[in-house]
């Protein structure tokens, strides 16, 4: 951003303003402007600082997605709980019903479960597909919840799409403008997970295909960054809560099972979001995880889920007193 101002004399208070802000700016033309060399001003503070009394006019030096300037937020609260939880993959109907039973009484109201699976390994359990869909969708009515699963590239994509109350986009799809387009256009709100690698950028961009082609709306979720040496399988990147509540209306769910992809690491992760803000948090369970078809070393088993549900329901009142979620 591009201020012009007033007066000389405005430069400076309104640097040491943005500074407050964790913003970077510096005055030009012997203090009658001021380069914002953030690209990352909160709409809020935009607003602000066109509003102000000494700004005479406000120049956009890079061009933002709509997403950061006002965000359409989709209906995908999950309740008094922030957790949304079931398998990586759905292997049967008894499986998606016995997780959606056990997780409906812990007060759980989103089930997530694996569909089509964007495996590292050709080899690997790739998910049942549409048949997964409905064995979700089943087990998600029967019990009162909503349900989420991602849906990958190919025919039956939509098929999938049509079974699901929020859909989601994988890390490895996030870069996939035409397939964001394809989503989009069926109308349902997005899951949006954040690619290992993705930029700021990279990723609210991806969310503006999503929004531009007709996704009434995105959730943003982080999982975990490929970083240099990454005690577990993915560093996860907690400043993108605040960023994302920053800089947009939409909520941030935060993935703690693939950034940990190991069970006694995932409960902590998922505590550190939920104390960070994240609305929710989204967490692979199985009720035998050591045969579990995918990420069973991250599965949580069900006394495991029990515990971190308590856990969350004794943060949340705290975290909401503070202002965090
Ligand atoms: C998943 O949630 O099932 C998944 C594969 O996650 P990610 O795309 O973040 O790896
Ligand atoms: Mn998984």
């Amino acid at each position: 951003m591009f201020l012009t101002l007033t007066s000389a004399d405005a430069a400076e208070p309104l640097r040491s303003w943005l500074v407050r802000e964790g913003i970077a700016s510096r005055p030009l033309q012997g203090g009658r402007a001021l380069l914002v060399t953030d690209p990352w001003v909160p709409p809020d503070l935009r607003r602000a600082l066109a509003d102000h009394p000494a700004v005479v006019s406000v120049e956009e030096t890079v061009e933002l997605p709509r997403l950061a300037l006002t965000a359409p937020a989709p209906a995908v609260h999950p309740g008094a709980l922030p957790l949304v939880a079931g398998p990586c993959a759905l292997e049967s109907l008894d499986h998606a019903l016995e997780t959606a039973d056990f997780l409906a009484g812990l007060g759980v109201r989103w089930l997530r479960g694996g569909t089509n699976k964007t495996r590292t390994s050709p080899r690997a359990f790739q998910g049942a597909g549409v048949e997964a869909a409905d064995w979700l969708r089943l087990a998600a009515d029967r019990y009162g919840m909503r349900c989420v699963s991602e849906v990958t590239e190919g025919p039956d994509a939509e098929a999938i799409a049509e079974r699901l109350d929020l859909v989601q986009i994988g890390a490895r799809n996030m870069h996939a403008p035409r397939f964001l387009q394809r989503i989009g256009r069926l109308g349902k709100p997005v899951l949006l997970k954040r690619g290992f690698a993705a930029t700021p950028e990279e990723w609210l961009w991806a969310a503006e295909y999503l929004l531009d082609a007709g996704a009434p709306g995105v959730v943003f979720c982080e999982r975990g960054m490929r970083t240099a040496a990454p005690l577990k399988r993915f560093t996860l990147d907690l400043a993108a809560v605040p960023f994302i509540q920053r800089m947009t209306a939409s909520p941030i769910w935060v993935d703690p099972s693939h950034a940990a992809g190991s069970a006694p690491y995932v409960a902590p992760l998922a505590r550190a979001a939920v104390a960070a803000g994240a609305q929710a948090v989204i967490v692979e369970c199985h009720p035998d995880p050591a045969r579990a078809c995918s990420d069973a070393l991250q599965a949580l088993d069900f006394p495991a889920m029990t515990a971190l549900a308590a856990d969350l329901r004794r943060l949340t009142p705290v975290c909401e007193k503070a202002g965090a979620l």
